[in-house]
């Protein structure tokens, strides 16, 4: 078989304890059809493992894949992901993570590293220039995710290293741990570092960096030059590129937009928060992580002691989820929290969610300050959070409920407490306003991962009061034609709504990172397929690039069937139906049942599925699909 470009043609499929191997080499027209990140992550799921099995048992499948593409030296490529089941949600868990590992991934000689089985005691596995071995390490089980990679990086000889580790959250299978990478940024949702943790696995090492050749290097270079111009002047670009960067958004959320939620969603933050403005984030700005091959600069350190600590990078889902969410508006708190995070290994948006159920339960007098180790955990009363973080962490005392994710944690405490316990399909929410943005709340109910804050463009982005300015006309290729209130549900939300969706699909089934995309970045679609074309070596086009994105739902949500998910998983909180936004130009802003109801059916015809949203088997044949479900 010739080799093919830009990608390598071959995924490894590991068991543990034994380092066996089983290396996959599935063609050119396989990796057509399946890209890379989620989509590649989903086939591997239905081939690979049985359904029903328990995601925290050894049979699980935990996936690190780049795609056709990711990893290269190139605009917004700097992405892998991971793919597993979901100890949260049962369904698939997929999550991405930016930075140095994804061009490491690439560079192994595979485009996925996939790991089955479960170590006899805790050990990491390497990747050295193509070599595989698995290696003892119990040294490092309880070793933080900073210390973990230090250590691992040393022990390589070598500077060319990157670690994915887990911290002490993963150990504990805390249902939300998330994977580090170099003790700095996160792979972060859906309980991929449980995974991780349930395998006695505690790094994946890769040493040493061999990326395949490009196709055509002329056609990256032109979009690398034309990126890194129109960054300059795009805006979205430019807010991620200044320092300090996109965590810094909290009073962007006003009387205006109202689109982050705060306390639970007991209310929703419309007016400024001085302590969390932007200028008060750049003070103590000191650093970035770098993203290989893209000049976005988005992910900034931003220490609490100035410090240039790996560990204080930080992501923009922190600022909402353990700042107001919690009641914390202190910006150093903010930064030791998402520290503390990152070295414990825990998704900071879960964690932030688990928390405000719990200050929710403790003001509602279904739980007690006793029952909370004697923490007074009121929304505000700041002192509380990293105690309990550890408490989740370490799984003691409540922080062991908690650890399970509000969803089993509400049902293992009853007395009412579901009504807390905001969370899609198990995964709990994250911070921006589905009353206000229904694009996003349609999003959040639908997608197979649960909510997800970047499941597509903000809608208040489109908002024909709030609206910024550059949006609707580069949106336009899109079919995105007119401005639409963004608490507005209907028909034609929904149209925008699937426009907005698939995209950033295609750009996970890529992993292509959203920060750089179209619709309102400057990597255009038209780029993202000239990116396939010089690094593949394909002759290709936008709509195939739009193709991957419709495949990447299809097969994901044919999994959750598989899986037992249904339609009727495909909704809200209650809270979003029955307590409207209280002030502020949004007032009274609530989701309708009914309506709400209407705009999923709509979207689930749009998208080729029946009405309990089952993909039609003309739709998977459309879609190159039909080999996942009998026709
Ligand atoms: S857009 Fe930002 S986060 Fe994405 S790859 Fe580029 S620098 Fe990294």
């Amino acid at each position: 078989m010739t080799k093919p470009y830009g990608y390598n043609g071959k995924i490894a499929l590991i068991d543990l304890p034994d380092g066996g191997l089983r290396v996959l080499e599935p063609g050119e027209d396989w990796y057509r059809i399946h890209g890379g990140g989620g989509l590649l992550g989903a086939a591997l799921l239905m081939t690979e493992t049985r359904p029903g099995l328990d995601a925290l048992g050894p049979e699980n499948l935990l996936i690190f894949t780049s795609s056709v593409v990711a990893g290269q030296l190139a605009p917004g490529l700097a992405r892998f992901s991971v793919v597993c089941k979901s100890p949260l949600t049962g369904g698939i868990a997929e999550t991405r993570c930016e930075g140095p590992f994804g061009s490491f991934l690439k560079g192994s000689g595979f485009d996925a590293i996939a790991v089955r089985g479960r170590a006899t005691i805790p050990s990491y596995i390497q990747v050295e220039d193509g070599a595989i071995r698995v290696v003892e390490a119990r040294e490092l089980w309880g070793m933080d995710t900073l210390a973990t990679a230090r250590k691992l990086k040393a022990a390589a000889g070598r500077e060319d290293v990157s670690v994915a580790a887990i911290g002490v959250a993963g150990e504990n299978l805390v249902r939300y741990a998330s994977i580090v990478v170099d003790g700095s940024i996160q792979a972060m949702r859906m309980g991929v570092g449980a995974v991780m943790g349930s395998k006695k696995l505690k790094a994946l090492v890769l040493v040493g960096s061999s990326l395949p050749p490009l196709a055509d290097e002329e056609v990256v270079e032109r979009v690398r030059q034309a990126f890194a111009r129109d960054i300059e002047t795009n805006t979205l670009c430019k807010f991620q590129k200044e320092d300090p960067g996109f965590a810094a958004y909290a009073d962007l959320s006003d009387v205006e937009t109202a689109y982050m939620g705060r306390d639970n969603y007991r209310g929703t933050v419309d007016h400024s928060l001085p302590s969390l403005a932007r200028d008060r984030f750049l003070e103590h700005c000191v650093g970035m992580v770098a993203c290989p091959g893209c000049p976005n600069d988005c992910i900034k350190i931003i220490d609490a002691g100035d410090r240039v600590d790996p560990s204080s990078a930080i992501h923009q889902e922190v600022t909402a989820s353990l700042g107001p969410n919690v009641g914390n508006h202190d910006l150093g708190l903010l930064l030791e929290v998402n520290k503390a995070c990152n070295l414990l290994g825990l998704d900071p948006v879960s964690t932030g969610f688990s928390i405000s159920f719990a200050m929710e339960c403790l003001e509602a007098g279904i739980i007690t300050k006793a029952g909370l180790g004697g923490l007074d955990a009121r929304f505000g009363n700041n002192a509380v959070l990293l105690p309990l973080i550890k408490m989740i962490a370490s799984r003691e005392g409540y922080g062991d409920a908690l650890a399970e994710g509000v969803r089993r944690a509400s049902a293992r405490i009853g007395r009412g407490s579901e009504r807390f316990a905001l969370h899609v399909k198990g995964l709990e929410m994250v911070s921006f306003e589905p009353r206000t943005m229904t694009n996003l709340a349609l999003g959040y109910a639908t997608a197979p991962v649960g909510p997800r804050y970047d499941i597509c463009e903000h809608d208040w982005d489109y908002d024909v009061t709030a609206g910024w300015g550059h949006t609707l006309e580069l949106s336009r290729t899109l079919g995105i034609l007119d401005r639409i209130p963004m608490q507005y549900v209907g028909p034609d939300k929904v149209r925008n709504y699937k426009a907005l969706n698939t995209i950033w699909s295609a750009c996970d089934a890529l992993d292509i990172c959203v920060f750089a995309s179209a619709p309102t970045r400057a990597l255009s679609l038209d780029m993202m397929a000239d990116l396939v074309a010089g690094i593949t070596g394909w002759k290709t086009s936008s709509w195939e690039i739009m193709r991957f994105g419709e495949r990447r739902n299809h097969l994901m949500r044919l999994y959750n069937l598989r899986e037992g998910l249904t339609a009727d998983d495909d909704t809200l909180p209650s809270r979003f139906f029955e307590e409207p936004i209280g002030q502020g130009r949004l007032k009274g802003s609530v989701l309708d049942r009914d309506s709400f109801g209407a705009a999923i059916r709509s979207y689930y015809a749009m998208m080729g599925w029946d009405g309990q949203g089952i993909p039609l088997k003309e739709t998977l044949l459309d879609q190159h699909l039909e080999s996942y479900a009998p026709l």
